[in-house]
């Protein structure tokens, strides 16, 4: 549960404390479950801890000597678990009393009524499929499970037909407030979306709250508030695809921007010795047979930036190129699979390094 707002005296030196040293990071799974970690800067000394540490007040006792910053830090923090939390509730594919739930079980039988949140995700979803020729797609949800449920042998053609069959995003009808899956079998997954508009509403959140700057986490979904607590940008540095993690081959300056990368490496199975990564291509029924290994999308919108990369992962560097660049305002970092770096969109905010 998250704390009440405190009376005023306090709130104004929770607030703060907040704004000038208060950094946030966070895993989200699209799985259902949360792992959850926190960093709290403060003032240039960080540390790392569990949210339980957080949550259990152990803070107190690190020796930081800052109560008001450490109760400020687990009241945003409780705050924007609890709507990450709801966010899960509404989003999820595996949890049967979400709205997505509802709306799978509800294909072929009735349009279901959704909240704003889920509605304007979804409107966004088709609408980059749109500008995508549906490379970008949530209604490959029946394919999706296909493969996920694999196990040790390829999905047989006829089920990846059929899966298909199903996966066609004119299938899903918004209207209004509600929306419909018109076949029957039909399903939607937001796992190449939803953590980006988690992150976009993380961040919304710590705005009304006053926070001037944050970095929120979200599985590799960045998204920024303002600048770093002494002023700079923030760094957000791009994973390299071939090493492990936490080494980066570059690295985002920004503010209030959202950086997200997707790529082969980040998800995979292996079948009959073979690596099968998670991001589908509509057209062929299989792992897109991409020639990048990753793409980092640097945009306003986290939601956007999530969509738009896994989007661009599937049409390879040229198409996706061409498609970051229709985008107002955003632009992208390409790692292609004969290692070449190339960027699209605003040099002004790119800042790639060029240590690999
Ligand atoms: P991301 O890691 O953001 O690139 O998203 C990958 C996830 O999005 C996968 O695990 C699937 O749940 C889903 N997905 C896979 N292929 C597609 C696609 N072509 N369009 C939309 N969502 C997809
Ligand atoms: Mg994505």
């Amino acid at each position: 549960m998250a704390r009440k707002r405190p009376k005023n005296g306090r709130w104004r030196l929770w607030q703060h404390a907040l704004t000038e040293s208060f950094a946030y990071s966070g895993i989200y799974s699209a799985f259902g479950v949360f792992e959850r970690s926190v960093t709290l800067n403060l003032n240039g000394f960080t540390l790392d801890c569990d949210s339980l540490a957080v949550n259990s007040g152990s803070l107190v006792t690190t020796g930081i000597g800052a109560l008001n910053i450490t109760e400020f830090g687990v009241y945003v923090y409780e705050a924007a678990t609890e709507k990450l939390r709801a966010l899960e509730n509404t989003m999820s594919f595996y949890r049967d009393t979400s709205e997505v739930s509802l709306l799978n079980r509800n294909a072929g039988v009735a349009p279901v009524r959704v909240s704003s949140e889920l509605f304007q995700l979804l409107r966004l979803s088709k609408d980059v499929a749109e500008k995508s020729e549906n490379a970008f797609n949530i209604t490959l949800a029946p394919l999706i499970q296909l493969w996920r449920k694999a196990g040790n042998e390829l999905p047989r053609p006829d089920e990846i037909k059929n899966a298909l069959s199903l996966c066609e995003i004119e299938n899903l009808i918004l209207d209004e407030d509600s929306a419909y899956l018109c076949k029957k079998n039909c399903m939607i997954d937001l796992g190449g979306i939803g953590k980006g508009f988690a992150a976009d509403i993380c961040c919304g959140l710590y705005r009304e709250m006053g926070v001037a700057s944050a970095f929120v986490n979200l599985g590799g979904n960045v998204k920024t508030v303002g600048n770093r607590p002494d002023g700079k940008p923030w760094s957000v540095g791009i994973q390299h695809p071939d090493k492990p993690r936490g080494e980066c081959f570059g690295a985002v300056m920004c503010s209030d921007l959202s950086v997200v990368t997707s790529g082969a490496y980040e998800r995979f199975q292996i079948i009959g010795g073979e690596k099968f990564h998670h991001i589908l291509d509509g057209k062929t029924g299989f792992p897109a047979l991409s020639d990048l290994k990753s793409v980092t999308v640097i945009s306003q919108s986290s939601a956007l930036a999530d969509a738009l990369s896994t989007t661009a992962f599937v049409l390879g560097l040229k198409k996706g190129a061409e498609l970051i660049r229709a985008f107002a305002e955003t632009s992208a970092v390409f790692f292609s699979n004969d290692n070449k770096i190339f960027s699209v969109g605003t040099p002004n905010f790119i800042h790639v390094l060029t240590r690999q």
